[in-house]
């Protein structure tokens, strides 16, 4: 045949090629999303992940970290048997050892801890998934030093949510993504929820033009989400509060509020005591039972607020039966968010945006709420029978998370966005921000922390669980002498609704002995002596530092589980390895967090998708196996044997919180005909597993929205026990418990502040959103430290596990210091100069690298690529330790010293949350001979047992090479 140059050429390519000869499904753990997928395995050894299609997270979406996971799972880094601190602590010298020892060993202290005073054990985790278990055995062990990683990362969203939606942004609401016509993200870098975010985002974008959506991201920074957005503000940092009284003050100033939201599911109507000085000022005017009280207008009469045919004032003042004035709720919010001071030309220089754009965005929003109503035909019934032939919603929706969480103004400013979506009316409703079951709560929340010296006693389960919220002065863990009951001082004067504790003052804490000495500090996957910390330095000498007297270690014992060999591995005696996600049983369970979405509730299981081929053992089964040993309540039948002898499967099927409760929602029951309420089912988890290792309940569509007041769901919610009782959740502006911590700071109640906290808890327990400087900016010289300094996450990492993946880290194996050009310029700096980086604690030096997507008064780098030389089993020469580096050197647990020499914990002074994002710096250029690696640089640590370096050429797939179908 002859040659045909025009002929077509026929190429057969095989896009979809056989891989595996086997496939398992499971959930995702590189980062908290927890996406379905596809484990394909080929002669046992993992091939290829891909998205479960199925999967109501991820929709079969799979991220680069998901794809990656293959890396963590065989990352040398991997410990790989129990280990026993054999040199000077911080040496990183261990010997191996076995199970039997190294749980021997752990019982031997724990057990003694236990029988005499349980608060000497400190137990905090990480980023890990099983709080429901954790804070169970730290409950069932009797001490309250208990907390997950929470304080460090988001309880200012969780605890501004919850006292005054019920719920929270976070990863526990989500925007009506199908209707919304317009998103504000705050301060949302890679985070939470990433691919249901992008998935979202991907449908606004990909709107016909006339329902176009508009997204607009408040971040300091243009990267990730923010880098596609219709609008970039790149605000300065923590002044979000501002902006966001701004625009209330437009609205307000326009009258563009929703009325009718506000009356019939807010406080707003709520009279508000006016009494100067009186025990009673500023608390809502109840009747003799208790119920809120407001003005009647068809009545013309003081009236029970919550009755459902009340016409109820907005304004006005009202004289109470017993004589005192009081006011609605609204008009002190009007009062206040008028007041010229929040207007956009008085904001407009602090938060570095201009008048214009914050009144047109105000404009955008009422035009989006008010002029673009957005209707779900279906008919519904609210709490108080009434019957509604339609959902109508206003179709703007928000989302906020690190960039307000991390400042010590968070919570304040967290709330004022509650207040905006509440002002347009966009709670739940089509077009708007959506509640995710079990959202949402009663408000306030139902849970008080146990902690106090009267609620422990050794030998003997604490009281109740060590995490809560506290409502008022007498529900805060203090002594009589008014000293924190907890070493972290959560829930103390210090932090009164740390609702997550405060995970990065406790190795300071126990380190000084205050409010007491600890004996075992217990952490699970929290790298506490690296990029969890704050005052990196300060940390490890804290956890070498020795009794001059006796020689022993100020915190005596460190207790430490991690699956990889991380910096916080040297800083402990005693190592128990834990396996990789896809070595082991965990549980997304709807007592802990979850992965429902705004339309169902759904909760999922890892299972083991390979054997450990190391002798590692699930942290889970590790801590259950601890709690029989030491005889724990919960962890023991009445003979004394373990109850789970099974272990973590065996606790997640037949475990019962209450009856007919536990751990897995789906397939309950003896047969798994039930949902969420029913007897333990033996089978439950090869239910799961035959499942795609998930269980979803879509809601019928009646009970889609306006959830806090839809009758329908709540009574579900009641019968699943998502709240207590089938009534109205009353989203809160005007926050009462705050007013209780601030009347006994006015000499009120039993319960009062000490002397030298007074002032700031009067100051800041405000019942309405305030914004008050940053306090680490208000403390430090803005001269000497002109410049805001951030991490953001990486869309390609989520923290330290992602930045040692063999293929991860070829997208970032170091990270350089990003500044706006212009700040550049003003300080000589060019791209890949080398320069120091101060705060008021300490010294970095870094590489720079330009850009113009930056807030000029802003540095930032990725967060958690600096990696200490000798860790993670890379090369000493690794980037990631010549070029890498962390903010955290540079940030300090602790503010400068006030004028009387006392130092305030870097964090929110309401929950307690870690400050990051306070930090305040300034950038010197290095000397020339001062270039070419990262300072401060600390002692290479030595190999860890058993462990391997990675191979300088990474052959993963080469044995799978050729063997294609
Ligand atoms: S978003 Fe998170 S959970 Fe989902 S695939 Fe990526 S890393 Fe995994």
């Amino acid at each position: 045949m002859r040659w045909n140059p025009f002929a077509t050429i026929v190429e057969t390519v095989d896009t979809s090629p056989k891989v595996s000869d086997e496939v398992k499904q499971t959930t995702c753990y590189m980062c908290a999303c927890r996406c379905g997928i596809n484990v394909h395995l080929r002669d046992g050894r993992i091939r290829y992940i891909e998205g479960n299609r199925a999967h109501p997270v991820n929709k079969g979406v799979l991220c680069a970290k998901g794809s990656a996971g293959i890396m963590n799972h065989y990352s040398p880094a991997r410990l790989s048997t129990p280990l026993r601190r054999v040199g000077p602590r911080g040496s990183g010298q261990f010997e191996a050892i076995s199970w039997d020892d190294a749980l021997a060993t752990a019982v031997d202290w724990l057990g003694r801890i236990r029988r005499t005073d349980p608060r000497k054990l400190a137990f905090f985790t990480g980023r890990d998934q099983s709080q429901a278990l954790t804070g169970w055995w730290a409950q069932q062990f009797g001490t309250p030093n208990y907390a997950a990683h929470g304080g460090f990362c988001s309880v200012n969203m969780a605890a501004a949510g919850l006292y005054t939606l019920g719920g929270s942004f976070w990863e526990f609401g989500e925007p009506d993504w199908e209707r919304t016509r317009y998103l504000m993200m705050f301060g949302v870098a890679e985070d939470h929820d990433s691919n249901p975010i992008k998935i979202g985002l991907g449908k606004l974008k990909g709107r016909p033009a006339d329902a176009r959506a508009k997204f607009v991201s408040v971040n300091p920074i243009r990267t990730g989400y923010s880098a596609i957005a219709d609008e970039w503000i790149g605000i300065r940092p923590g002044t979000d509060g501002l902006f966001v009284f701004a625009l209330i003050h437009e609205l307000l100033r326009a009258d563009r509020i929703d009325l009718d939201f506000l009356v019939r599911y807010t406080n707003a109507p709520w009279l508000v005591v006016q009494d100067a000085g009186s025990a009673r000022d500023g608390l809502i005017a109840r009747d003799a039972d208790g119920h809120p009280l407001c003005w009647d207008r068809r009545a013309d009469a003081v009236a029970n607020a919550l009755l459902p045919d009340v016409v109820p004032a907005l304004a006005g003042d009202v004289t109470l039966p017993d004589g005192r004035r009081a006011v609605p709720v609204l008009q002190l919010l009007a009062q206040r968010y008028l007041d010229a001071r929040y207007s956009p030309d008085a904001v407009a220089s602090a938060t570095g945006v201009p008048a214009s754009t914050i009144r047109r965005i105000a404009a955008e929003l009422a035009h989006a709420a008010f002029e673009q109503p957005v209707t779900v035909e279906v008919p519904w019934t609210d709490w108080a029978g009434r019957h509604h032939d339609r959902f109508v919603g206003r179709a703007v929706s928000m989302h906020a998370m690190r960039g307000i969480s991390a400042h010590s103004n968070g919570f304040h400013t967290c709330r004022a966005i509650h207040l905006l979506q509440m002002l347009l009316g966009s709670i739940d409703c089509p077009g708007g921000w959506r509640y995710k079951p079990p959202f949402p709560r009663n408000v306030p929340p139902a849970l008080r922390p146990a902690g106090r010296s009267d609620q422990i006693a050794p030998g003997q389960p604490l009281a109740g669980l060590p995490i809560g919220f506290p409502l008022a002065p007498e529900d805060l863990l203090i002594e009589a002498d008014g000293t924190p009951s907890r070493i972290d001082k959560a829930y103390s004067w210090e932090a009164p609704i740390a609702a997550h504790g405060l995970m990065h003052m406790v190795i300071a804490n126990a380190h000084k002995g205050d409010p007491y000495p600890i004996d075992t500090l217990f952490l699970f996957m929290a790298n506490m002596s690296w990029n969890s910390a704050m005052n990196t330095a300060g940390t490890m000498a804290m956890l070498t530092d020795q009794d001059p007297a006796t020689g022993e270690y100020k915190i005596p014992h460190i207790i430490y589980s991690d699956a990889y060999s991380s910096e916080m591995v040297a800083y402990a005696d005693l190592i128990l390895p834990d396996t990789t996600y896809l070595e082991r049983h965990d549980c997304i369970s709807l007592l802990d967090r979850p992965i429902c979405d705004a339309d169902g509730a759904a909760d999922a299981i890892r299972q083991p998708v390979v054997k450990p081929d190391r002798d590692v053992r699930p942290f889970q089964d590790v801590l259950i196996d601890l709690g029989a040993r030491l005889g724990l309540p919960g962890f023991v039948n009445a003979d004394g044997a373990p109850k789970y002898p099974s272990f973590y499967p065996d606790y997640l099927v037949h475990h019962e919180r209450r009856p007919g409760i536990g751990m897995l929602a789906g397939w309950r029951g003896k047969s798994g005909e039930r949902e969420i309420v029913g007897e333990p089912n033996p089978d439950q988890l090869a239910r799961y597993v035959a499942h795609g290792c998930f269980w979803r309940h879509e809601l019928p569509e009646h009970e889609r929205y306006f959830r806090h007041a839809n009758r329908d769901y709540l009574r579900w919610a009641a019968h699943v026990g998502f709240v207590a009782r089938v009534e109205q959740i009353v989203l809160q502006l005007y926050c009462e418990p705050l007013q209780r911590f601030r009347l006994a700071a006015q000499g009120h109640g039993p319960a009062q502040p000490p002397d030298h906290l007074r002032a700031r808890v009067e100051a800041q327990f405000d019942p309405l959103p305030i914004w008050y400087t940053p306090l680490e900016e208000a403390a430090v010289d803005a001269e000497e430290f002109p410049l805001h300094a951030l991490t953001q996450r990486p869309m390609a990492m989520y923290h330290s596990w992602g930045s040692q993946n063999a293929w991860l880290r070829q997208i970032h194996g170091r990270n350089k210091l990003h500044m706006h050009r212009k700040t550049a310029e003003r300080l000589e700096l060019a791209d890949d100069d080398w320069a120091w980086v101060i705060s008021h604690h300490a010294r970095i030096k870094v590489q720079v690298k330009l850009m113009d997507g930056v807030n000029e008064d802003t540095v930032w780098t990725w967060n958690a690529i600096g990696k200490r030389k000798g860790t993670w089993a890379l090369a000493t020469d690794a980037p990631e330790s010549e070029n890498g580096f962390l903010l955290n050197h540079v940030i300090s647990e602790l503010l400068p010293p006030r004028a009387d020499g006392h130092r305030w914990a870097n964090s929110d002074p309401i929950t307690g949350q870690a400050a990051w994002y306070d930090l305040r710096v300034r950038v010197e250029k290095a000397a020339p001979e001062e270039a070419g690696e990262t300072y401060p640089a600390f002692a290479t640590l030595p190999p860890l047992p058993n462990l391997k370096l990675r191979p300088s050429i990474l052959r993963y797939g080469a044995a799978f090479r050729g063997r294609a179908e």
